[in-house]
């Protein structure tokens, strides 16, 4: 039975963790959040008190984590506080896949440092949300060697339904940072059309069912209504709680503006999506913003306040 070693259990990793425990494989989970390690053992999982117990003797550890940094010390470890990053523990046979969201040069960074010990280092970012999660149903964006993505299908298999080879280390990054800036202006979009229909005496379900099935249908109207109220299994009609942060949709667009300013190109609806959700994060009604809310919650933004006279 195939021994996994799986890290960061949060809104992404927890379900997808599940689902490789439903397949009957020993999972291994660690997190920092003591409440997402004991989600993970009530479903017949293991815990481990470090990453690196996790990882020692795993066929396989796989990485869901916020961001670049995260990665890269948790692989690489960090000399300067003498801590030993996964590479310096894991046998020469583990396969090593990141799923996390992260900037494309700390996975070519993490996969020369694994290359260099003779390991193997995919990037595999997903795609499909919380509930592609829970269902096994992600898409998964791989960047790697040939033979790194053969040997992550029967994980990745198990977590998700279509699994595409995006090109060599990185590459995967690169087409999931795409992916992601398209969404966030198809959710802003979305937003101000329903806003407009609203404010015109429209009820926001029959203008998404319109819309659905006309030129404007897209993935937030078909499975991520941002309208409070239209969609029952969807962060906006649960007070936009779980789901994709506004605050790691700002690190996505984050990353596609330095990819565009690298490669000159041109992005200006990614740029204006990010300063939209940067200034939504500033808002809100907690001390704290909305950037731990759901990322559909930038529709709060387009909603003309009830005239209380
Ligand atoms: P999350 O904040 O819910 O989960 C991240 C988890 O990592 C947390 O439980 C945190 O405690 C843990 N963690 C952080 N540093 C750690 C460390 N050093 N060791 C162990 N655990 C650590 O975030 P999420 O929504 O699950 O997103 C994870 C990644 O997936 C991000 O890169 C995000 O951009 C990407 N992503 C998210 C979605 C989504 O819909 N939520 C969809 C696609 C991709």
């Amino acid at each position: 039975m195939a021994t996994v070693a799986f890290i960061g259990l949060g809104n992404m990793g927890g379900p997808m963790a599940a689902n490789l425990v439903k397949a009957g494989m020993t999972v291994t989970g660690y997190d920092l959040n003591p409440m997402a390690l004991q989600t993970l053992t009530d479903l017949g999982g293991l815990q481990a008190t470090t990453a690196c117990g996790a990882a020692a003797g795993a066929d396989v550890v796989i990485t869901m984590l916020p961001a670049g940094q995260h990665v890269r010390q948790l692989y690489l470890g960090n000399d300067a506080a003498g801590e030993q990053g996964l590479l310096a523990v894991v046998g020469q046979d583990t396969l090593l896949i990141d799923c996390s969201t992260i900037d494309a040069d700390s996975a070519r960074t993490v996969a020369a440092a694994a290359q260099e010990r003779g390991l193997t280092f995919i990037d595999a970012p997903v795609s499909g949300g919380t509930a592609g999660a829970s269902a096994g149903t992600l898409t998964f964006i791989c960047g790697g060697t040939d033979d790194g993505f053969a040997r992550a299908q029967p994980y990745l298999q198990q977590m998700g339904g279509n699994i595409f080879h995006a090109g060599a280390t990185g590459a995967g990054q690169i087409a999931k940072i795409c992916n992601n800036m398209l969404l966030s202006v198809l959710m802003v979009g979305t937003s101000e059309a329903l806003a407009m229909g609203i404010d015109n005496g429209l009820d926001p379900k029959v203008l998404s069912d319109i819309m659905k099935v006309s030129s404007g249908g897209n993935w937030t109207l078909n499975k991520y209504n941002p309208c409070p109220g239209v969609m029952d299994a969807v962060p906006s009609s649960h007070g936009y709680q779980g789901g994709f942060m506004v605050d790691l949709m700002i690190k996505d667009l984050g990353l596609a503006m330095e990819t565009a300013l690298r490669s000159h190109s041109s992005t200006p609806m990614g740029a204006l999506a990010r300063s939209l959700y940067v200034s939504h994060a500033k808002g809100g009604l907690t001390q704290s913003g909305n950037g731990r809310r759901d990322f559909s919650s930038i529709f709060e933004q387009f909603i003309t306040p009830a005239n209380d006279e």
